[in-house]
């Protein structure tokens, strides 16, 4: 027996609001200023690296993004790095911590439309006082029946969050800019998984499209959205 769809689940960053793009930014800062101790794509391999290690202890985030630059700054110089090279990479991520807000196309009006008939649940991951800032920021926060911020995005997550929220996953879609944080595990908890990429997609966030899966979709962009979730209730 098939039910219908009754919740839809989206991710924030690259999805709703810009974020890699920031990211990316502050990663060509951080190169220039240590381009007297190695070429941009050492640093980008080393900073992947700590990146990657890191995770497990520092969580998604701007916060744990700054300590890997501040470690790779220390490892590449070999712990000769000016004072002033770690002070401003702070202050590079302080100001990412601070900045403005920037919609994507068509995410409030995707957002509205869908928020008449479902149930919306927003999930995302990174440090929770920066994603509350931003959620805050978007004006959306009214529109999600649920938030969810989470620690890692897997297929419990998925199944706990549309238990909570919804009726449960395969009555679900979620709607992101990550095939491997958001529309894997939203397919393998049983849902479906709608892919909308972004300009920039972060080495850490790639994964295989499950192209011949049922449940997996693609689209351009969020003015996409209503009249494909129309097709699948
Ligand atoms: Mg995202």
């Amino acid at each position: 027996m098939v039910h219908k769809i009754t919740t839809i689940g989206f991710d924030a960053d690259d999805t709703l609001w810009q974020n890699e793009e920031f990211f990316r930014l502050t990663q060509g800062l951080f190169y220039d200023l240590l381009r007297d101790y190695a070429d941009p794509d050492q640093l980008a391999e080393r900073l992947l690296q700590s990146e990657r290690k890191n995770l497990g202890q520092y969580g998604f985030g701007i916060k744990g993004f700054m300590l890997s630059m501040i470690e790779t700054a220390i490892e590449v110089t070999d712990q000769q790095v000016p004072a002033e090279v770690i002070q401003k990479i702070i202050e590079a991520g302080q100001e990412m911590l601070s900045h403005p807000i920037h919609l994507l196309p068509h995410a409030s009006d995707a957002v509205e439309a869908l928020g008449r008939d479902f149930r919306l649940v927003l999930i995302t991951k990174g440090d929770l006082l920066d994603q509350e800032r931003k959620l805050a920021q978007s004006g959306l926060g009214e529109m999600f029946d649920a938030v969810e911020i989470v620690a890692d995005k897997t297929p419990e997550t998925y199944i706990r969050a549309f238990m909570r929220h919804g009726h449960g996953p395969d009555r679900a879609i979620m709607v992101g800019n990550s095939m491997k944080s958001d529309v894997v595990p939203a397919i393998e908890a049983g849902g479906w998984g709608i892919h909308v990429p972004s300009k920039f997609e972060w080495e850490m966030e790639r994964a295989e499209a499950p192209v011949h899966h049922p449940r997996f979709r693609v689209m351009q962009d969020l003015s996409e959205l209503e009249a494909l979730v129309s097709q699948l209730v």
